[in-house]
């Protein structure tokens, strides 16, 4: 372990964990894991409406699954109000910060004058001149009060991991509220006090907090803290370069699970959005590899690109290597529960269709025809020129074969059993209708595999019916 290497995720628990999230959360975790850091989880539940416990549950449950574990944690802001209290004391001491009892309405008047002289609006500072007697006796009144930090108007340069030197004037934000009262403390403070105990040595977190890196940095001045160093990492963007919104993309990380991603295939994909490695040609990389060659200062300032196309590839991929066990027990929560029943023959579909899934939601559709024989139009038993006649007595002479044989049933045995009758009537000729009798389907594994699964009486059965429905098209 590196002890001097802290590093954190902190979500806010308003809503199920976000694509955006995960990201962040992963590339922490890449980031800790290379370095034998700690990696940090907190919860930022200050926002007392919003916050949900089912939230926080759905956070937690889903990076787990995905396999984003956590060293440390998790805190909740929620159990360290005395900790921000103290510090917001010492604020008030110093002469850093200040109660304002300036009402929404007023203020808002005060944002639309000053855009009128085409100010960038920020507050006017108001307050700041109400003395502690005043305020304290205009408190215990029941006034309506927050808490203002009084911001320096100075430069404050930074410099980001990923974009190198970053500036802001921090005049322009005015005086920032940092609390709604000493025990209800708002975003920036709240981490600035937490980052600072929590002895986190590097924050790296969304784009979105870019401009709330300086505000952090004045607070941290003014309380005495040392500054993490900061990478902040690309915005998520769909593929019209578009910030991926719920509207129109799955953004939960529960939906993507729900749908039929596997975790190992997320975990390989999330962990790629927004750099390449240098070391290898292939974008499939296990877990390891990606701790190892994952590198911040390869992390792009440009917005990564959300490719869905890439992710069905990749998911692709993962179902492939999955053993046809595991991919039973994923496939539990999606299939009827009924099939889960019938476990052995789950095992063996599995194995038959993975090649010819994205989605594990797509099995059961491909399955179905296994466990229920849906209608089909008796055309399709028809391989191209044939007559009909000629399909029903292909049909019936494998019926017949398979009828006495009382071998071991397995598709080896029934290959050799029925191939030698495609050498006289056609490969097509034979193994077409026979698939088509066992499957309903225009496309599906090879009739030998199907029967394998379905068993003799079974295939048997669907046979007789498929003749039936040729003698009835007549
Ligand atoms: N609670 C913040 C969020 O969910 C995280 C802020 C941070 O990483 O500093 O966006």
């Amino acid at each position: 372990m590196n002890s001097n290497i802290r590093v954190r995720l902190a979500p806010s628990p308003t809503g199920s964990l976000h694509i955006g999230t995960a990201r962040t959360g992963l590339f922490n975790y890449l980031f800790a894991k290379k370095i034998g850091g700690t990696f940090v989880l907190r919860i930022e539940d200050t926002d007392l409406e919003r916050s949900k416990p089912t939230f926080e549950k759905d956070i937690l449950e889903h990076l787990t699954w995905l396999g984003i574990t956590w060293d440390e944690g998790p805190y909740r802001q929620s159990e360290r109000l005395d900790i921000y209290e103290k510090y917001l004391i010492q604020l008030f001491e110093q002469g850093d910060v200040y109660y304002c009892f300036c009402r929404e309405e007023e203020l808002e008047i005060e944002r639309q004058e000053m855009m009128t002289r085409g100010i960038a609006p920020k507050y006017s500072g108001r307050c700041r001149s109400i003395s502690s007697e005043d305020a304290r006796r205009r408190i215990t009144q029941g006034e309506l009060s927050v808490i203002r930090f009084k911001m320096p108007e100075t430069r404050i340069i930074f410099q980001d991991m990923i974009r190198g030197g970053v500036e802001f004037d921090t005049s322009l934000f005015g005086d920032v509220v940092i609390a709604k009262n000493l025990r209800i403390p708002l975003y920036n403070f709240a981490v600035v006090v937490d980052d600072f105990e929590m002895n986190i040595s590097h924050v790296i977190r969304g784009e979105d907090h870019i401009s709330n890196t300086p505000k952090q940095i004045a607070l941290q001045k003014a309380l005495g803290f040392t500054t993490p160093e900061y990478a902040h990492l690309p915005l998520i963007l769909d593929k019209n370069r578009a910030k991926l919104s719920k509207r129109f993309n799955a953004v939960s990380i529960l939906e993507y699970k729900n749908t039929g991603y596997l975790p190992n295939a997320l975990f390989n994909f999330i962990g790629l959005l927004g750099w390449h490695p240098s070391a290898s040609d292939t974008e499939l990389l296990t877990q390891d590899q990606l701790i190892a060659q994952f590198d911040i200062s390869r992390v792009q300032k440009a917005g990564a690109i959300f490719d869905i196309e890439k992710l069905n590839w990749m998911n692709a991929h993962y179902i492939k290597e999955k053993t046809p066990e595991e991919l039973a027990v994923f496939l539990g929560s999606f299939v009827p529960e009924e099939w889960t029943k019938h476990k052995e023959k789950l095992i063996r579909i599995a194995s038959l269709e993975r090649e010819r899934m994205k989605r594990l939601s797509e099995f059961t559709d491909l399955a179905r025809f296994f466990f229920d024989m849906q209608e089909y139009d008796p055309q399709l038993l028809v391989w191209k020129t044939m007559s009909s006649e000629t399909v029903a007595s292909n049909l019936r002479d494998v019926a017949d074969i398979l009828g006495v044989y009382d071998g071991t049933w397995g598709s080896a045995a029934l290959e050799s059993l029925i191939m030698p009758l495609t050498e006289s009537r056609g490969r097509g000729e034979v193994l077409w209708p026979l698939r088509v009798a066992l499957s309903g389907q225009s496309h599906s594994p090879g009739p030998f595999e199907i029967a394998d699964i379905l068993g003799k009486e079974d295939s048997l059965v669907r046979i007789a019916s498929a003749l039936q429905k040729l003698t009835q098209q007549k």
